[in-house]
């Protein structure tokens, strides 16, 4: 046993449908701009852009129940919801046929963003973290294994705010589909068990206030409800 200095932080983990094991989250990584009509209410052409990617730290996936809290320094907190795929199995250089092979489970997750801090960044040149990265930024739902609902392709991907539609799009409508997502990512970097992806969100990401109720949902996975806490 590794004796350290300080005691270790607390393993990251999301909660797994029908089971009282959790799955640990080692790395967080999140698609820009995978549908076609959110690249464009972004003002960019999503015919152009090969798929690029940013991070989260694994411990920014919360549970997306009870109170999510409203971060600091953004006046515009926005909601991205997303498939998120979470990686049993690791690999490098993996083929988009082979991809699929790495998947353990996928869930229901939202990219919370400080949409005001990220479009400074954007006009600055500069990073996208303070944006995206934040403490709770990733609430999401509990892990349905690829065993109970194999590899959603198609369905609903919506996401409500107070009862309103506020984003509806559906999952075959990804720019670049998960096995895609996957085999670039395995390009850059060497995935490993415990890896999650937050595979981009549908148009009408839009302002969360303190108090909202805010329920998602993926055709087959169930649906996510959240309150957004108090600034
Ligand atoms: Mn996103």
């Amino acid at each position: 046993m590794t004796e350290f200095v300080i005691q270790p932080a607390p393993q990251a983990s999301v909660a797994v449908a029908g089971s009282q094991a959790r799955f640990p989250i080692r790395r967080v990584f999140c698609v820009g701009r995978n549908y076609a009509a959110h690249a464009r209410e972004m003002g960019k052409d999503p015919d152009r852009e090969p798929p690029f990617f940013f991070t989260k730290p694994a411990d920014a996936v919360v549970a997306a129940e009870g109170a999510v809290p409203y971060p600091p320094l953004t006046e515009n907190l926005h909601h991205e919801v997303e498939l998120v795929v979470a990686i049993g199995k690791g690999g490098a250089n993996v083929s988009p046929a082979q991809a699929l092979d790495l998947v353990w489970g996928y869930a229901v997750g939202v990219d919370m963003t400080r949409r005001d801090l990220q479009d400074v960044a954007k006009k600055m040149s500069r990073p996208w973290d303070w944006s995206k990265a934040f403490d709770a930024s990733g609430p999401s739902g509990p892990l349905h294994p690829v065993s109970a609902v194999g590899h959603p392709a198609k369905g609903a991907i919506w996401l409500k705010v107070n009862g309103e539609v506020r984003q509806q799009g559906d999952l075959d409508e990804l720019i670049w589909p998960v096995a895609d997502v996957i085999a670039y990512i395995s390009e850059s970097v060497t995935l490993a068990p415990g890896d999650v992806i937050f595979t981009g969100t549908p148009a009408g990401v839009g302002a969360l206030q303190p108090g909202d109720v805010v329920t998602a949902g993926v055709e087959g996975l169930g649906e996510i409800a959240f309150t957004v806490g108090k600034r």
